[in-house]
């Protein structure tokens, strides 16, 4: 498929950073090169300063204590941190070519006024130093969570945000979604030496440091260790530090290495081994079917809350049972395709992030458990269940912007994996496969957006999709197909369909006999320009378009009413029809 001409920023990270253990500053040294591939003339730049996050008063303070919904993790406890939990993150000093320049602290954000220009297709290098404190951990990031992992460090330095086709995406943090620019870290963490660290990237000085890196080495208990990390093509670093994780490794043939740090206890020594275990089965499936994850190391990571996906890692929690360690561990990886390799603007098309990567790991979940239930059901149920409620919002929804968690989330996770889930049911299981698979390889390092992906999907499986996206992307609009009537046509059945919901689907009724044979009539959308060809082992025939203008559809089934037994629609249950009580016939 030919490329489009999109162009994309670049940075190349250079941090030297020093983490005091007792008092949880930190401060460090950034060398920032920043290549403007944009064809605009840039005055300004922004950094995002996610640990200022963590102040009472903040915009994610303030969100939390007055969304009808707070997440459970943060409620109203920013606003009862104290001045030695709070987390900070400020700039001490900002050079640009070796020239101060000037700039502003505003919350989450640092605005950058340039002492020149910077040109279309030109770099420029940052030179920052800058100083923190890891705060109490709320969310995500910060120290002593949970579990008693002392530092979780995720989005803890000045990040710079992403500048593209559609302008500035510095987003004030309000808890949510992330975005950032494609580059090159080359990161030295110096610290005390009893501290293990799991991170993002390559360990570049493994026999320094030992620690499951390499064979032990002995360190001197007061003398701080450096630890130095290099990525390449990733957009952001994550780090986690604690003096109780063990460190083991596990290598997928074909790879990745699988890096595992937890402490061990009673739980984590008979689940972490069995996650280990399962891990190369589990990632072989995950790259045959979706793509192969392109980087050599993957680290499975205790810390954070819950489970968070960063570039080469993901922070989980660690106790709980091995069903719960495997299914977040599938689902923060997945996130490596679709956040990490994809890496979508999560904050403008969550769906296509939380949504893909709920999709996939949902298939990968059914098939290292053996289940045969249509591994996408959940989904379903939650959205049927959010529009029972009258709480849905369109997926064109800033991520920041949802009324409630409850909307956002069900709206990412669920009409998000919902996408794939019907585009299976309307072109075909093995078509749209291949063509998801299609999409990974043609976008990944390159940031695609909605169209992007349609256009990939249209083309490798030959079907006009744009009446699906513009439905359930951009509208709240909903499915209800139902059988009308069903009559008595002399030898003949004549079978009245309508369409009385507001979103347009291509449409199956199977028709049961009473000797227990089945048929499939299909009924193709004119505006999709194809019919699908799979439908398993039923016999099924194809019946004309159904224009989405006409509100009927009448068929002729060539038996005798007598000798019908039922006839029903959406019978993979892959059509999100909000009635289903209309969907059924029974010759009763
Ligand atoms: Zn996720």
């Amino acid at each position: 498929m030919a490329q489009t001409t999109r162009w994309q920023q670049h940075v190349d990270y250079t941090m030297d950073v020093n983490l005091d253990v007792n008092t949880h500053l930190f401060n460090g040294t950034q060398k920032l090169v920043y290549t403007n591939n944009s064809p605009d003339t840039l005055t300004t730049v922004y950094y995002h300063l996610y640990f200022n996050a963590f102040q009472p008063g903040s915009m994610m303070d303030e969100r939390s204590r007055n969304i009808e919904d707070p997440d459970s993790r943060v409620e109203d406890y920013i606003s009862k941190l104290s001045e030695d939990e709070i987390g900070k993150i400020y700039p001490t000093s900002l050079q640009q070519d070796g020239q101060d320049i000037s700039y502003i602290v505003v919350g989450t954000i640092l605005e950058v006024e340039l002492a020149k220009s910077i040109l279309p297709h030109s770099t420029t290098t940052f030179d920052m130093a800058f100083e923190g404190q890891v705060p109490l951990q709320i969310r995500r990031t910060g120290r002593d969570n949970k579990e008693g992992i002392d530092y979780s460090m995720a989005q803890w330095y000045p990040k710079m945000s992403e500048y593209d086709y559609a302008g500035w995406h510095a987003n004030p943090y309000v808890a949510r979604e992330f975005h950032g620019v494609w580059g090159n870290y080359d990161v030295s963490l110096t610290l005390d030496s009893r501290y293990i660290i799991g991170a993002t990237g390559i360990l570049q000085n493994p026999e320094e440091i030992g620690y499951g890196y390499a064979e032990p080495v002995k360190h001197k208990k007061k003398k701080p260790l450096t630890w130095h990390f290099k990525a390449e093509n990733v957009h952001d670093f994550v780090w986690a530090a604690d003096p109780d994780y063990v460190h083991k490794t596990v290598q997928v043939p074909n790879g990745p290495k699988m890096h595992f740090f937890y402490q061990e206890d009673s739980v984590t020594t008979e689940t972490w081994p069995q996650l280990m275990e399962t891990t190369p089965k589990m990632v072989a499936f995950m790259n045959q079917r979706f793509g192969k994850y392109p980087y050599s190391d993957f680290s499975v990571i205790q810390g954070g809350d819950g489970g968070m996906e960063y570039a080469m890692a993901t922070l989980i929690v660690g106790g709980g049972s091995y069903a719960g360690l495997m299914s977040v561990t599938v689902h923060e990886m997945f996130h490596s395709w679709y956040q990490g390799v994809l890496a979508t603007n999560e904050s403008l098309y969550p769906w296509m992030d939380e949504g893909f990567t709920t999709y996939a790991s949902n298939i990968t979940k059914a098939y290292l458990t053996n289940s045969e239930k249509d591994p996408q059901s959940g989904s379903y149920r939650r959205y049927y269940y959010l529009v029972e409620k009258d709480k849905q919002e369109p997926l064109t929804t800033h991520a920041d912007h949802y009324n409630t968690n409850w909307a956002y989330g069900t709206a990412s996770y669920s009409l998000g994996s919902m996408v794939p889930a019907m585009l299976e049911y309307i072109v075909g299981t093995d078509n749209f496969e291949k063509a998801f698979r299609k999409y990974f390889n043609t976008w990944q390092f390159k940031h695609p957006n909605p169209t992007d992906f349609r256009r990939v999907i249209e083309k490798e499986t030959g079907f006009e999709l744009s009446w699906f996206f513009n439905d359930w992307i951009g509208t709240t609009h909903h499915v209800d197909y139902a059988i009308l009537n069903v009559d008595a046509d002399g030898i003949n059945t004549k079978v009245e369909l309508a369409n009385i919901g507001t979103m347009p689907m291509p449409t199956e009724a199977l028709v049961t006999l009473t000797d227990g044979s089945t048929k499939i009539y299909y009924f193709p959308l004119r505006m999709m320009r194809n019919a699908k060809t799979e439908f398993g082992e039923t016999d099924t025939i194809l019946v004309e378009d159904w224009p989405w203008t006409n509100p009927t559809k009448t068929f002729i089934i060539g038996q005798p009413i007598e000798e019908i037994k039922s006839i029903e629609l959406n019978i993979n249950k892959r059509v999100p029809d909000i009635a289903p009580s209309n969907d059924i016939w029974k010759n009763e």
